[in-house]
C-alpha cells in the first residue's frame, strides 16, 4: 500500500522521557517515519540520568538522533539523595547537551503543604542552575504554579538559554520570558489546553519550540514523539500558518538553542 504525503518536513521533539515508554523502538520507528529528526530525552533523577547518557543512544538511528540532558525533576525530593544526586549532574554534565529536567512545581502535593517541600525545591534548581551556567548548558525547565520564581530565578543565575516546557503561566511572566531571550515549547495540549493555546497565541515563532512530553497521556492516551505532529499542527492552526513554515522555524530554533 502506497501512502501519499506531504512536503517532507523535519521536526525535532525537544522534551520528552524515552525511558518510560513502552516501547521505545517502535515508537523511534514510527517518529522518523513521520520526519522526527532528532528527540531531546530528559533524566529525572539518578536512575533516569544513568540511562539517559548509557542506554538511550542505542536507540538512534541514522535518521533520527536521541541527545540526552541530564536533571532532577522538582517531583517526589528526597532530601537525603540530593548529593548523589547533584554529585552525578556535575560529573557527568560534560556528556549531556543540556541540563534537564529541572525546576519548581509548587501545585506537586508535597510542595502545596510545606514551605520547607517549596525550598529544598528551589536549594536544588538553584544548584542546577549554577551548573548550567558554568558549563554555558541550556536548560530545560519544569515551571507549574511556580512561573515567576522559576523565572527570576533563571534570570538571576544569568542564564543564556532556557525553555519553559510545556508553559502555562500568566502573561505578563511569558513577557519577562521573551524580554530575556527564552523559550517556550508547545506539547500536543496545544490541541485543546485554553491556558497553553493562550500562551501560544502570544508567543512569536522566534521563541518557539515544540514537544511531546512523552509518554505523558494527552486526553487519556499516552503520548509518543511522533505526537510532536499534533503540536505542530496545533500550533499552526492556532497561529494561522502553514505546518511547513511552523515546522522550519521550530526546528531551526531548537538546533540553536541546543546546538544540534
Ligand atoms: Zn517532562
Amino acid at each position: 500500500m502506497f501512502f501519499t504525503r506531504g512536503p517532507f518536513m523535519e521536526i525535532i521533539d525537544t522534551h520528552a522521557h524515552l525511558e518510560d515508554l513502552e516501547n521505545l523502538d517502535a515508537s523511534i520507528h514510527r517518529a522518523e517515519e513521520a520526519g522526527v529528526i532528532a528527540v531531546i530525552t530528559m533524566g529525572t533523577d539518578y536512575e533516569s540520568n544513568r540511562w539517559v547518557l548509557e542506554e538511550s543512544s542505542k536507540h538512534q538511528t541514522s535518521k533520527l538522533r536521541i541527545y540526552p540532558a541530564i536533571g532532577v525533576h522538582p517531583w517526589g525530593l528526597d532530601a537525603s539523595k540530593l548529593d548523589v544526586n547533584v554529585q552525578f549532574i556535575e560529573e557527568n554534565v560534560s556528556k549531556a547537551i543540556a541540563l534537564g529536567e529541572i525546576g519548581l512545581d509548587y501545585w506537586y502535593r508535597e510542595a502545596r503543604k510545606s514551605e520547607e517541600a517549596k525550598e529544598l525545591q528551589r536549594m536544588l534548581f538553584r544548584k542546577m542552575l549554577r551548573i548550567a551556567e558554568k558549563t554555558k548548558k541550556p536548560v530545560s525547565i519544569h515551571s507549574r504554579g511556580a512561573w515567576a520564581d522559576c523565572v527570576d530565578m533563571t534570570i538571576e543565575a544569568n542564564i543564556k538559554k532556557a525553555v519553559f516546557h510545556w508553559f502555562t503561566g500568566p502573561l505578563d511572566v511569558l513577557e519577562k520570558i521573551f524580554d530575556n531571550g527564552y523559550y517556550v515549547s508547545a506539547t500536543p495540549a496545544v490541541a485543546y489546553s485554553k491556558h497553553l493555546r493562550t500562551v501560544i497565541e502570544h508567543t512569536p515563532l522566534e521563541h518557539l519550540l515544540l514537544e511531546t512530553d512523552s509518554p505523558v497521556l494527552y486526553q487519556g492516551t499516552p503520548s509518543e514523539p511522533v505526537h510532536v505532529l499534533k503540536a505542530l499542527s496545533g500550533v499552526a492552526e492556532l497561529k494561522n500558518e502553514k505546518l511547513e513554515t511552523i515546522a522550519e522555524k521550530t526546528t531551526e530554533n531548537a538546533k540553536h538553542f541546543f546546538s544540534i
